[in-house]
């Protein structure tokens, strides 16, 4: 990973969705590091910090809400933004999110060409260009 881009873990199982948000992010200078499910993510983060997490809600083995407690309790996560991606834009979905310790929300279907601010309004670090 470089210092000079944003780097982002993206947790999600569909791969169509992990290769759009590559793709847009890819081309907005941001990096995105896609895995498929929380086993893996937290594996991911036991060997490096990324800026940003990007948390698909419905996921096999552990979900999205379960996930985001577990990642949120890692002292080196502490101040790393959590982001929600999620079809689940009920009030108390959120709900359930903000006390999983989420930072806020992307609503799925993603829009693309908002999706670079989107990621990139929850990190203090600029854009850079490619
Ligand atoms: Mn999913």
């Amino acid at each position: 990973m470089t210092e000079k881009h944003l780097n982002v873990l993206y947790i999600e199982d569909n791969h169509d969705n992990r290769k759009l948000v590559h793709r847009v992010l890819r081309a907005a200078g941001i990096n995105v590091i896609g895995v498929v499910d929380g086993i893996e993510g937290l594996a991911f983060v036991e060997k490096e910090t990324p800026d940003l997490i990007l948390v698909d809600m419905q996921l096999p083995e552990i979900d999205g809400y379960t996930l985001t407690a577990r990642l949120r309790k890692l002292p080196q996560l502490k101040d790393i933004p959590i982001v929600a991606l999620t079809a689940n834009v009920l009030k108390e979905d959120q709900d359930r999110s903000f006390a999983a310790g989420c930072t806020g929300f992307i609503d799925k279907p993603i829009n693309v060409d908002l999706l670079p601010q989107q990621v990139q309004s929850y990190v203090s670090k600029p854009l850079e260009d490619n």
